[in-house]
């Protein structure tokens, strides 16, 4: 009994005592102000702080951090004023927050040259000087020449100007920013990173471009990747187009022609009479060459220097006959392995298959070259008569290892897969024509 009245008696205090000291703070922290500073830029009110000095000492930082970026004197646009007065100290803004407020709410301007292009600006780089570096470099880099090649001329497309004027600190560039936003034609391109087993094609087929317009925006001089290689995708148009003009000598093949002589006495199949040589001849050219991409060829002369002598075979007649019955064997060979990207229907004539470019093409079945040699869409071409009234036709090779005349057995390699031609990317365009007609190759392969 003692004991409980005990307990109550000390309880009361304790609970009084607590209650003061949670009014006391609660009091402090709600009515009682301190005094402290209010920062207005250009008259509106951005947050307040403990000293004036404090908001100074920020202002210096963020000015001579946004001048080390800058060379030319920076010129703050906004008008900072301090007002006294009293915050509550939950109000107050710390150090680093006041920073990121005030470097986001202020502008610097500075003196900086334009790059102009046709009367629109696309860039901003420090001075003038840096300006025309810029510009040189772009027709150093773009108007350099392959070997045998001399440059006749230089210049840009556009008519391109430099203008010093006063702008915004932050629209300035260095000078490799400003040449990479040039030359794709965008502020902000979409990057890639290079995987294991990309290629070219596939990554244009995958954000629907062109494998020439990543070439492009990347001044590729191959089609070969290396893992990690960074990619600027994008299909914008470069601000300023560098025009190069060169002259060049090249040494061309005349590839020899094959004449055949039907021979009803022979019993072999097919036997070389004569062997042919290719000649050679001397092709001077110019080129016009944009962004270093080759837009037209001019051949301003050409010399031969060597003649072609034709390959004469002796084919038996009797051949023909065994050829027609059992020559191929009808069904046909892949000719090289990788995805099938597009199907025998109306308007295509046959399959394309798409492994990596330089992969071997075998020649389906066993067979006679009719045809080797560049044939316009097709780029490099071959044509292989396989006897039985098939025909298969394989384009865009980046190589061709047999010529016109050669006989070739089932799964040689006859050249490789490529992308001449008007072509979006390495892949083998594969035509069977049976009795003339093209047909589906899928129903022949196997
Ligand atoms: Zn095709």
């Amino acid at each position: 009994m003692n004991y409980l009245f005990l307990q109550k008696n000390w309880r009361m205090p304790v609970i009084i005592g607590l209650i003061f000291v949670l009014s006391g703070f609660l009091l402090w922290a709600t009515v009682i102000r301190t005094p402290a500073y209010a920062v207005y830029v250009d008259s509106e009110k951005k947050f307040t702080i403990k000293s004036q000095d404090q908001a100074e000492k920020i202002l210096a930082d963020i000015k001579s951090e946004q001048q080390q970026k800058c060379q030319q004197k920076l010129e703050l646009t906004n008008k900072v004023e301090y007002n006294r007065v009293f915050a509550h100290r939950q109000d107050l803004v710390a150090e680093t927050k006041m920073k990121a407020e005030l470097t986001e709410a202020l502008n610097f301007k500075t003196m900086a040259a334009a790059v102009v292009v046709n009367g629109k600006t696309v860039a901003y780089v420090n001075t003038s000087t840096e300006a025309k570096k810029l510009l040189a470099k772009l027709k150093k880099d773009f108007g350099q020449v392959e070997e045998g090649e001399k440059l006749l001329s230089v210049a840009f497309d556009e008519k391109v100007t430099i203008k010093e004027q006063k702008v915004n600190a932050s629209k300035v560039s260095s000078v490799d920013g400003a040449y990479e936003k040039i030359i794709t034609g965008t502020d902000n391109p979409q990057k890639y990173i290079v995987k294991e087993g990309d290629s070219l094609w596939l990554i244009a087929r995958r954000h629907d471009m062109y494998v020439d317009d990543i070439v492009r925006a990347n001044n590729l001089k191959s089609e070969d990747l290396s893992l990690d290689q960074e990619l600027i995708l994008v299909t914008s148009k470069p601000y300023i187009t560098v025009v190069a003009k060169v002259e060049g000598e090249r040494i061309e093949t005349i590839p020899y022609e094959t004449k055949v002589i039907v021979d009803k006495n022979s019993a072999t199949t097919v036997r070389v009479k004569e062997a042919g040589s290719n000649g050679e001849k001397k092709v001077l050219y110019i080129a016009t060459k944009c962004n270093g991409v080759v837009e037209k060829k001019d051949i301003k002369e050409e010399t031969i220097i060597k003649e072609a002598v034709a390959r004469v075979m002796i084919k038996g007649s009797k051949v023909a006959n065994v050829a027609s019955r059992s020559g191929g064997s009808g069904s046909l060979d892949w000719p090289c392995y990788g995805p099938v990207t597009n199907y025998f229907r109306s308007g295509h004539s046959g399959i394309d298959i798409a492994p990596r470019s330089g992969t071997p093409i075998r020649v389906a079945d066993a067979g006679y070259v009719t045809f080797t040699g560049y044939q316009g869409g097709y780029g490099n071409f071959i044509i292989i008569d396989h006897g039985n009234g098939l025909v298969t036709r394989y384009a865009h090779c980046s190589s061709i290892n047999v010529s016109k005349g050669q006989t070739v057995s089932a799964g040689t390699v006859i050249g490789a897969v490529g992308s001449t031609g008007r072509s979006t990317g390495p892949h083998l365009h594969f035509e069977v024509l049976s009795g003339g007609s093209f047909v589906n190759p899928l129903s022949y392969l196997r």
